[in-house]
């Protein structure tokens, strides 16, 4: 498969973490910055960052390192921004990008604060040749289409487990406080050998009585009872799905969930919009992050990964690339994976990625505008 076209594909993107696709460049950038005012060693860091085979746990320091490097608004602001321009430079047109909204009183942070950073980095990124589409009258003039590359941008908020019921509580409420601003659902993520399910449920269920999407990182360790537990939530997607046992695959493909549906219809060379008022059932649809599964081994290798079992099925599925600047690949590298590693052909890869528009949190309007993105793509590519 030729990169280049992997590369021109419209491309949706749906698990990917701020600190996780920091550039390289910028991460060694920053922790030289730290090493000359004597707040950290900069060959320690630079050895972890370099390095490419690392297990689950030490993904995980590596994060903790990011923090300490990212966690200031300034620099966040910074990150978002890179990040977004990232991803649109190789045809993302909708992204979901999701963080954890972190507070730190010695330098005046709070989870709030965290995330008007988040969203400076969004509005510089419109200010400098990229299109940040929100839905809320504040960013209206955010979306004047000036530049031939355009992407719509959305927020989650990622609980850590290291949080208590409170903080995760703490951060449902941030998000609904700033629906406005192009926020629209929640994640659970973390280190999964840390924390109990029990501990966030309260916060994921008040945020879907509220009205935001649930998304969680489930099954990247083999802990049946919590997997099980998690798709009896009926998240609307779940991220990994890489140690299920047949009683949760079994559960996964079983279960659906009610969605009124606005939907489209492929007629005459054309998407035709489909409203209708009735409510169908949805599958728990996976969010699958092929290299960041293989580097730390969570998955022995890739010709054994779940990919090939979900997509034979037409189970609802999603390429992402989770952390791209800790595993350093990108979106358009995750297709040319799988059209190398499982044989999917041209029609195939832009099915995969066509597909992915249903599955995005953001609503119908925005549905609305990435099928004609399609539409114009299928007539071209
Ligand atoms: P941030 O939320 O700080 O922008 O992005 C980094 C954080 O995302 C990590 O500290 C971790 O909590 C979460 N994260 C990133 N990649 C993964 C992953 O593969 N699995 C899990 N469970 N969490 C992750």
């Amino acid at each position: 498969m030729e990169e280049e076209w992997v590369c021109i594909v419209p491309k949706v993107e749906l698990h990917a973490h701020l600190n996780g696709s920091i550039r390289n460049s910028t991460l060694l950038e920053l922790a030289r910055e730290l090493a000359q005012k004597g707040t950290i060693v900069f060959s320690d860091f630079e050895h972890v960052i370099r390095k490419n085979d690392r297990t689950l746990r030490e993904v995980f320091k590596l994060f903790d390192l990011i923090h300490v490097v990212t966690t200031d608004h300034k620099t966040i602001t910074r990150i978002t921004k890179e990040v977004v321009e990232d991803f649109a430079a190789e045809n993302v047109v909708y992204l979901e990008l999701r963080t954890t909204p972190k507070r730190n009183d010695s330098i005046g942070m709070s989870k709030r604060s965290y995330m008007e950073a988040v969203i400076d980095g969004l509005r510089s990124t419109s200010s400098s040749n990229l299109d940040i589409n929100f839905s809320s009258d504040d960013f209206e003039k955010f979306s004047k289409f000036k530049t031939e590359k355009k992407i719509i941008v959305r927020l989650l908020l990622s609980i850590d487990r290291r949080e208590s019921t409170a903080s995760a509580m703490e951060t449902v409420n941030l998000a609904l406080e700033m629906k406005g601003m192009g926020v629209i659902g929640i994640d659970l993520s973390g280190n999964p050998t840390v924390g109990e399910w029990e501990t966030f449920l309260p916060a994921l269920k008040f945020a879907r009585e509220q009205g935001l999407s649930v998304t969680l990182h489930c099954g990247e360790v083999p802990t049946s009872v919590e997997i099980q537990s998690m798709l009896d939530f009926l998240p609307g997607r779940i991220g990994h799905a890489c140690c299920f046992e047949d009683e949760e695959w079994r559960k996964l493909k079983s279960y659906k969930i009610p969605v009124d549906l606005c939907s489209y219809i492929y007629f005459n060379d054309m998407f035709v919009y489909l409203a209708v008022f009735i409510s169908i059932f949805f599958c728990i649809q996976v969010e699958i992050c092929l290299t960041s599964n293989i580097r730390p081994e969570t998955i022995s290798s890739i010709d054994v990964h779940h990919f090939a079992n979900l997509y034979k099925e037409n189970h609802p599925i999603v390429l992402c690339t989770d952390d791209s600047g800790v595993f350093s690949t990108s979106l358009s590298n995750e297709y040319a994976l799988v059209s190398s590693t499982f044989g999917l052909g041209k029609l195939e890869l832009f099915e995969l990625a066509r597909k992915a528009v249903d599955f995005i949190f953001a609503g119908n309007d925005v549905k609305k505008e990435l099928m004609k993105v399609y539409e114009s793509a299928a007539r071209t590519l």
